[in-house]
């Protein structure tokens, strides 16, 4: 397949290396200076786009593929696949998909779970909306991209399953790390407390998958002085995202908001840019309530 690729950052470039392994035609844009192994540069979003079957973006936000659906959109063969994998907000997923239906285009948000280690996996989750032609139009990229696509939808709908994992993911890491912190004071190991919650009803990724408390479970971030898997400002951009699609839903999201609260102090007031999200059990170390 001739494949558009846009936005070649640390997920877009091994994703986009994974389909030209896998033999695809890629051809890549991005604004920083990259290379990416098997695929030819292009010198603008609109040349990489122009005549190919498929074109995935996967950019930092609503408002820049906003303006690259612009550049895009009208250059694009009628027919083509227009499949964003960034985690943006709902109403740009929307608006960019309505804009590509309008002009003859197959549009999909696909957002995806899994972080850099699963782009370069070739081990992500998708998670679409859009129409179903479409999404059986791009069902062998996921393949090769990732381990499970799920589609859940219309246009929109990708991305509302992302910012409602993340939220939940967000919390999870919170009061997990909480609860290291409580256990720490109250004289348990925190090898026993591992073990236990691991395999009891307060078990969860962030506990099982992602411990965030050093030398205990799986290697994980931890072990690696908090270095970023998925960093805190990532987390707090998509529990904004949760919050902002709350208000307009008119949805009460309670811990989602405290979640919000809590990883924009963290970040914006305290130590956690830069850090990994699992960083909050050190912040809660040595507090007290007061
Ligand atoms: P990144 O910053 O490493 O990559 C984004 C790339 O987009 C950069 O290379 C940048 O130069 C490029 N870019 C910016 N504006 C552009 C433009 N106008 N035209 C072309 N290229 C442009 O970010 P990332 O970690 O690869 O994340 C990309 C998306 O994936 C984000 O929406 C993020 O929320 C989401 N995501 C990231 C992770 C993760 O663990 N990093 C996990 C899941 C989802």
């Amino acid at each position: 397949m001739k494949i558009g690729f846009i936005g070649l950052g640390n997920m877009g470039g091994p994703m986009a290396a994974n389909l030209a392994a896998a033999g695809h035609e890629v051809t890549g844009f991005d604004t920083a200076p990259v290379s990416i192994d098997g695929v030819s540069m292009a010198p603008s979003a609109a040349e990489a786009a122009a005549g190919r079957e498929v074109v995935i973006t996967m950019l930092p936000n609503g408002a820049i593929l906003r303006a690259v659906a612009a550049e895009i959109v009208p250059v694009m063969a009628g027919g083509a696949v227009f499949l964003d994998c960034s985690t943006v907000d709902v109403d740009s997923a929307r608006a960019v998909a309505a804009d590509a239906a309008d002009r003859g285009l197959m549009a999909l948000d696909a957002p995806v779970s899994g972080g850099i280690g699963g782009a370069q996996g070739g081990t992500l989750t998708f998670m679409v909306g859009g129409g179903a032609e479409g999404f059986a139009k791009a069902k062998p990229l996921f393949d090769i991209m990732g381990q499970k696509a799920v589609h859940c939808g219309p246009s929109g709908n990708g991305q509302a399953a992302k910012i409602c994992n993340n939220m939940i993911l967000g919390a999870t890491m919170i009061v997990t790390c909480e609860a290291f912190a409580l256990a720490d004071k109250l004289g348990l190991d925190r090898q026993a407390m591992f073990d236990v919650v691991s395999t009891s009803s307060g078990y969860s990724w962030s506990m099982n998958a992602y411990c965030p408390a050093p030398g205990v479970g799986p290697t994980s971030p931890a072990d690696n002085g908090y270095k970023p898997g998925f960093a805190a400002d990532l987390m707090l951009k998509d529990l904004r995202l949760s919050q902002q699609a709350a208000e307009a839903a008119d949805a009460d999201t309670p811990l989602g908001a405290a979640a919000t609260a809590l990883y924009a102090a963290f970040v914006e007031e305290e130590d956690g840019k830069g850090r990994d999200f699992s960083a909050m059990l050190p912040r809660f170390e040595g507090r007290g309530r007061g």
